[in-house]
């Protein structure tokens, strides 16, 4: 179907070399930006640093689609796209208030690809791969470093783990990012799923929408909901301009297909930490058919220290946006510290 091209997408067709890629989600992740080079041809890093970020990118690798990268305001350094996707040197900082698994994913891993936290419901790990390296990502350790040892195994043998644990009511696909895992692999854990009883709900939670809403086609929104269980997308948006024309289509063929489609963000220091900015997500996420569900209070990361905002700075915003929107557009802010078994609201008592 052809559609009107956006501001961001004529601002792509500029620098990227086949504007007929734009809608193509293969073509955006074979000419996405992966090397400090590519970085510093764009001016998104200095030129003489390039050796310096070569080594921070052995660490922590970059990509980001040439759609994601049309959205980046190269006037203003301060951009909260910018921010998401352009790697810092500050990542490398060690510190010892950071971990490189937050959430002690390692430590609850009854089977290969599963963490198994809460009582009803667990994570099955589909991909290691993500439609972007998002700077801020609480798994970037996870999924560089350790990632021979956190995606270790098949798939049917978390499946199998799933079949014999019958409290198990809901499966969260998980990843890297779902979204990305091939048709044939997705079909066949939804069938499988679909003949367990116990298991009520299939949940997916995604960046593609965010990054590579082209991926999302009808047919693919279809594929995910093709069985009887309630189907859940949790999209994470964290800031309002990352919800374009593009990412809106996108949703729609999700809502179209049946899917309850939520958002959860990150609070992220120079992306989203302003009143006027949350509220905008908001208004713009229900616009488009999406309630926001989770305001999350950044988890103290290897190489994500740079967006970490303080419980009362995060209290003082959640305030403000109190104040500004109704009740069903706030978001609940909470923060999980990997020790329970339940995420918790800041500033609510233990
Ligand atoms: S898509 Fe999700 S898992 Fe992948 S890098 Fe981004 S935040 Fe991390």
């Amino acid at each position: 179907m052809q559609y009107a091209i956006t501001k961001e997408e004529r601002a792509l067709e500029k620098t990227a070399s086949n504007a007929a890629g734009l809608h193509d989600w293969q073509w955006q992740l074979r000419n996405a930006f992966r090397t400090a080079e590519s970085l510093a041809q764009r001016g998104w890093i200095p030129q003489d640093s390039v050796t310096e970020f070569q080594a921070l990118l052995q660490r922590y690798p970059v990509l980001i689609t040439p759609y994601y990268a049309g959205l980046i305001d190269g006037t203003d350094p301060a951009c909260p796209i910018r921010a998401q996707a352009i790697p810092r040197l500050e990542e490398n900082r060690a510190s010892e208030a950071a971990q490189a698994d937050p959430l002690n994913d390692l430590q609850h891993r009854p089977a290969s690809r599963i963490t198994h936290r809460y009582r009803h419901r667990l994570l099955l790990h589909l991909t290691p791969n993500c439609s972007m390296n998002c700077r801020y990502c609480f798994r970037k350790t996870l999924l560089g470093e350790q990632r021979p040892e956190f995606f270790d195994g098949q798939v049917f043998e978390a499946l199998e783990y799933i079949r014999t644990h019958t409290e198990i009511n809901e499966v969260i696909l998980s990843g890297g990012d779902p979204f990305l895992a091939n048709e044939a692999t997705l079909s066949s854990v939804l069938k499988m799923l679909d003949g367990l009883d116990h298991v009520h709900r299939v949940r997916f939670h995604t960046r593609v929408p965010v990054t590579l809403p082209m991926r999302v086609s009808k047919d693919f929104a279809e594929l995910l909901s093709s069985h009887r269980k309630k189907t859940v997308t949790v999209t994470h948006f964290n800031h309002p301009k990352e919800i374009t024309p593009e990412a809106v289509r996108a949703i729609g063929h999700l809502k179209e297909a049946g899917h309850t489609v939520l958002n959860q963000s990150v609070l992220l220091s120079g992306v989203n930490d302003g009143v006027h900015a949350l509220c905008r997500l908001s208004e713009d996420l229900f616009s488009a058919g999406v309630l926001p569900y989770y305001l999350h209070h950044p988890d103290r990361a290897l190489g994500t220290l740079h967006f970490d905002v303080t419980k009362e700075r995060g209290l003082e915003l959640y305030g403000a946006i109190r104040e500004r929107l109704p009740g069903y557009l706030v978001p609940k802010y909470v923060f999980d510290d990997g020790a329970n078994r339940f995420k918790r609201g800041v500033g609510e008592p233990q």
